[in-house]
């Protein structure tokens, strides 16, 4: 399972804290990550994740390019929906992308947990991709 961790800064905390409580799950995966997110993530857990450029420096559309390739399983995108984001274009295309392929994404925490659960009991196929 390849899955992508990002979060804004204003959800860094709530990522971090997500890592944590859910590492034993996650270490099973391949992780990646936007450049911020990853390394907060992996100073808090020690967990080994590939780091991606930051979002607003293109994190997002490197993340968007491995789900065009069939290469991503799941997003985990803890978006801050109260603040404006420079690189708004990357994330709306993320989403998109996410969508056109099919691939699972959850943009806040109830989502992700659900999400998380679900991959490390097998309840979900998550790659009945489009094409
Ligand atoms: P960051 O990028 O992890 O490098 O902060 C996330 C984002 O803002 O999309």
């Amino acid at each position: 399972m390849n899955v992508a961790l990002i979060a804004h800064d204003n959800k860094k905390d709530d990522i971090v804290n997500l890592a944590i409580a859910y590492q034993n799950i996650l270490k099973k995966a391949n992780l990646f990550a936007t450049g911020t997110t990853g390394l907060r993530i992996s100073e808090a857990t020690g967990l080994s994740i590939h780091r991606f450029q930051s979002g607003p420096y293109g994190g997002d559309q490197q993340i968007g390019a491995m789900v065009a390739n069939n290469e991503m399983d799941l997003v985990i995108f803890l978006r801050d929906p109260l603040t404006a984001q420079p690189h708004d274009p990357d994330i709306s295309a993320l989403l998109r992308i996410c969508d056109v392929h099919n691939v699972a994404v959850a943009t806040n925490m109830a989502s992700a947990e659900a999400l998380i659960r679900a991959m490390d009991k097998g309840l979900v196929d998550f790659r009945p991709k489009t094409r």
